[in-house]
């Protein structure tokens, strides 16, 4: 009896102990925000997903069914997603560099799914053929030789070009950066005169091309307070047309939460400038799931006064959460928002679990795949561009202990952040799409509009059959509404 007893009681144990562990991992508790800026962009850099998808990699919604990783974004309150653009990431016999191998025709691939979900994209040109940042800012193999004049005119028409091609997908372009982490560089040029010129092409490019797109530069180390001020004077000094001064910030290395408010501060107040947060990340584990080393692993960038998050799911929101609210707090609603950086470049095989000869024949297949379709952070076929780093170190993701998915591509809580932040969501009546808190026949107009590319709308509150797209049905739903052909909406009411 007594080891009857000790049994049933290991079993309650084990059982409640398996409740609250799954309670814990279905859901993260954030605080809501209250944004200044109405149009607060809550974006994300998925660059990478084509070349993961190449390499078999597949998502799937809280629900556990395989979805199109737009389709689940948009779902969760992301509004933007950020693709970045190498002018040609290939050598001679067509091999990809890595790093997703995103041309213009990767960024035409993600940009058509975009339009299809409702999101608008950040294109985010680097003006170079690989990675471009601090410490490179390599001109594309076609503009090597070329005079400061020509490539600025290349600049322009490879910008000009670009957008067209984007254009076509029907996506909103919301915004487009004129160079990635441009301390010091940019297409290979790297006095501040010469960077102006490269900058003003590309800025000139965009703003001729349509006034509504916003032209954003981008820059890091915001931890160097006195240099990013600098770099604003600099932009002024030399009259550098733009709209959004953008700062990566990673809290392993780019200083406190309120020196980046500090700083975006100084550029929004001087300059009457909009700024954000371009990139931003944190890791929900420091477990590595492709073979290939992570960023943030243990005895690696783990520590330190700015990692004020535990390497957890609710971690990983709370950062988001925070770095959110440090740009919301930039004075005069100037902060416009936050990307995460590459939030589903996940394992493209996980060996997490395996040890020995497994786990050597597992990275030998994803070593395959890294090479074949690019899908890691460099393929061996970069060492003809950049033979000093990604010719020597080139491998698989070096972040996907940092994605809103877990190995097997599964969102994880975390993803919440997006919408828990956002305080709209109570106040949504279905089928008020202008907000005046009526359903009438304005909205059924702005639908229509929305569908013809003239107009934006709050897409919840316009789709009201639900099926998470906007399309003419709803307005057809609306219109018969309001004739009395049907009594109520779809999913009727109002949302809670
Ligand atoms: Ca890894």
């Amino acid at each position: 009896m007594k080891k009857l007893i000790a049994l049933m009681l290991s079993i309650v144990l084990c059982l409640s102990f398996t409740l609250s562990f799954n309670a814990a991992e279905n859901e993260v508790e954030i605080e809501k925000i209250e944004f200044n800026n109405q149009d607060f962009i809550k974006g994300m850099d998925i660059s990478s997903l084509i070349s993961l998808e190449n390499s078999g990699v597949r998502f799937y919604d809280f629900d556990k069914n395989e979805a199109d990783l737009l389709k689940i974004l948009s779902q969760n309150g992301v509004n933007c997603v950020r693709v970045r653009i190498w002018n040609n990431p290939f050598d001679a016999e067509g091999n990809g560099y890595g790093g997703g191998n995103n041309d213009i025709n990767t960024a035409l691939k993600i940009a058509k799914r975009a339009a299809e979900y409702n999101l608008s994209v950040l294109l985010d040109f680097h003006y170079s053929d690989f990675w471009a940042d601090p410490s490179k800012q390599k001109a594309p193999k076609a503009w090597e030789g070329l005079t400061l004049s020509e490539k600025a005119e290349a600049v322009k028409s490879f910008t000009e070009s670009s957008l067209e091609k984007v254009r076509e997908t029907g996506v909103n372009i919301a915004m487009v950066q004129i160079g990635n982490e441009t301390n010091g560089g940019i297409a290979g040029v790297y006095t501040w005169a010469e960077m102006a010129e490269i900058f003003k092409a590309g800025s000139s490019a965009v703003r001729s091309f349509d006034k509504n797109i916003k032209i954003a530069v981008h820059f890091t180390n915001p931890e160097k307070t006195d240099y990013i001020k600098s770099l604003a004077d600099f932009l002024d000094e030399y009259k550098v047309d733009y709209d959004v001064f953008a700062l990566s910030y990673y809290p392993y290395w780019h200083g406190s939460l309120s020196n980046l408010t500090e700083v975006l501060n100084y550029t929004a107040a001087t300059y009457d400038k909009y700024v954000m947060v371009a990139e931003t990340s944190y890791a929900n584990t420091l477990t590595d799931s492709d073979g290939h080393p992570n960023t943030v692993s243990s005895g690696s960038n783990d520590s330190g006064e700015n990692l004020l998050w535990d390497f957890s799911v609710q971690g990983q929101a709370e950062e988001v959460r925070a770095v959110m609210n440090a740009v919301n707090n930039v004075e005069n609603s100037k902060g416009l928002g936050v990307f995460y950086w590459e939030g589903a470049w996940i394992s493209v095989g996980d060996l997490s679990a395996l040890s020995g000869e497994e786990y050597m024949n597992k990275l030998g297949d994803n070593k395959l795949l890294w090479e074949k379709y690019g899908s890691g952070w460099a393929s061996s076929y970069s060492a003809e561009y950049d033979p000093d780093d990604a010719g020597k170190w080139y491998g698989g993701s070096a972040v996907d202990n940092q994605a809103f998915f877990n190995s097997g591509g599964e969102a994880l809580p975390s993803l919440r952040v997006f919408s828990l932040v956002d305080e709209k969501d109570e106040e949504v009546l279905i089928g008020d799409v202008n907000g005046d808190k009526k359903v009438n026949i304005p909205d059924v107009t702005l639908i229509q509009k929305f569908l013809a590319q003239l107009s934006k709308i709050y897409e919840k509150s316009a789709d009201v059959d639900g099926d998470n797209a906007v399309t003419i049905l709803d307005a057809t739903h609306i219109q018969r509404y309001i004739a009395k052909i049907e009594t109520e909406l779809p999913i009727g009411k109002i949302s809670s």
